[in-house]
């Protein structure tokens, strides 16, 4: 197991890249690894902690 998710199917907002999206549960945060924009937003997991 690894921290990080492979996010597939997911396109990076900032580049445009097709499943080059990693969740960081850890710290709550999506990066892209082709361009290495970084977004607070998650994903649609149905896990809502506040
Ligand atoms: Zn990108």
């Amino acid at each position: 197991m690894t921290l990080t998710h492979f996010l597939d199917g997911l396109r990076c907002a900032c580049c445009g890249a097709l499943n080059m999206l990693w969740l960081d549960p850890v710290r709550g945060l999506v990066e892209c690894h082709e361009c290495g924009q970084i977004a607070l937003t998650l994903p649609d997991t149905g896990k809502e902690d506040s």
